[in-house]
């Protein structure tokens, strides 16, 4: 961590990885032995609990009761608007981590899940040997983060056959606790997994409203296939929203820092602009990732967000006072970025 984030966010972000790593391993959420990581984050907030002396989380179970009931805030010392409000580790009706906890558990040093995607990709990078062949896999893997009918006919035809030999082994078969009743659903909303039946309604992974929500099913979950979670939500997530701003801007975009996502476009005063789209729940723990990225960069990094984050100002508020002094990012929303790119290289903020 660093000296501008708060001291407990190290902590939260072990927290959310050990609730991640429980998720990756279990065919039942409570089956002995928990991860080591979740084990060492209870022991973690026990005794940070004992020296704040607050109430103590008895066991793992108990600790995952607080995830799915308890704002982070109320068990863990961190600034009362570090979350937005009702934010949870885990999803109170889905039983799943939520894209908060992902994105938490991408955080500080010791950060994992937006680490293994870009990991994921950079092999995937090394595989294809050319930026072109590369980039067809990237967009196929953002159109495609469930393969709900595995077909092989469809795949191996010669406009696919080329691309799914490079990509085919990040896909494996939907983790257990998803299909219910022998159905498999995925939302037709951000194309990732769902489910019908929870307390709540229904649910995605995107966090797409219930109410709007079209879910498509398989009879057959043993022929779907899914990516890792990492890639489901760090890039095939976003990537929704990258295709549709790349179309905007036409020829003028080309990847720079293709596993990463960053783009460049030329400016209008002839400095050329670079940006890379983020889909994330959580303005604060994404100001100090877009932090990180544009820390490789010359210039500065236009985040570029789906036009719902900056309806309300709370969003763009939040993740600008989070951003460490000195930061070369600007938030923009997809209307915003697309309409009248940025031409002062300087102040961040104001659209
Ligand atoms: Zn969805």
């Amino acid at each position: 961590m660093t000296a501008h984030e708060p001291p407990g966010t190290e902590l939260l972000a072990a927290v959310a990885r050990g609730v991640i790593d429980l998720t990756g391993i279990r065919p039942s959420a409570f089956r002995l032995p928990y991860p080591a990581s979740l084990q060492l984050a209870l022991d973690r907030v026990v005794l940070e609990s004992i020296t704040r002396r607050t109430t103590v989380p008895r066991s793992v179970p108990e600790l995952l009761t607080w995830c799915r009931e308890r704002a982070p805030m109320e068990w863990l010392f961190l600034p009362r608007d570090f979350l937005t409000p009702g934010a949870r580790l885990i999803h109170p009706t889905a039983d799943e981590p939520t894209r908060t906890c992902a994105e938490l558990a991408s955080l500080g040093r010791h950060g994992a899940l937006e680490q293994e995607a870009q990991s994921l990709l950079s092999k995937l990078a090394d595989t294809c040997g050319s930026p072109a062949r590369f980039a067809q896999c990237r967009d196929f893997l953002i159109r495609r983060p469930v393969v709900l009918r595995f077909d092989p006919m469809e795949l191996l035809q010669p406009s696919l056959a080329n691309t799914w030999r490079l990509v085919k082994d990040l896909y494996g078969p939907v983790p257990d606790h998803y299909p219910a009743d022998g159905l498999v659903h995925c939302c037709s909303g951000c194309g990732l997994l769902a489910k019908t039946d929870t307390a709540g309604g229904r649910w995605c992974e995107g966090g797409c409203l219930s109410e709007d929500l079209k879910l498509d099913a398989s009879h057959q979950p043993g022929k779907a296939l899914v990516l890792p979670l990492a890639l489901r939500l760090f890039l095939s997530l976003p990537g929704r929203t990258e295709l549709e701003v790349r179309a905007r801007l036409g020829d003028r975009s080309a990847p720079l820092l293709a596993v990463l996502g960053i783009h460049r476009i030329p400016g209008r005063n002839g400095e050329p602009l670079d940006y890379q789209v983020q889909d994330r729940e959580q303005p604060i723990p994404a100001a100090q990732r877009a932090a990180e990225a544009a820390s490789g960069l010359d210039g500065q990094l236009n985040v570029v967000v789906p036009d719902d984050r900056t309806r309300s100002p709370v969003y763009r508020q939040a993740f600008e006072l989070a951003l460490p002094p000195g930061a070369r990012v600007r938030l923009r929303s997809v209307s915003e970025f697309t309409a009248s790119e940025p031409t002062d290289g300087t102040r961040r903020g104001h659209a």
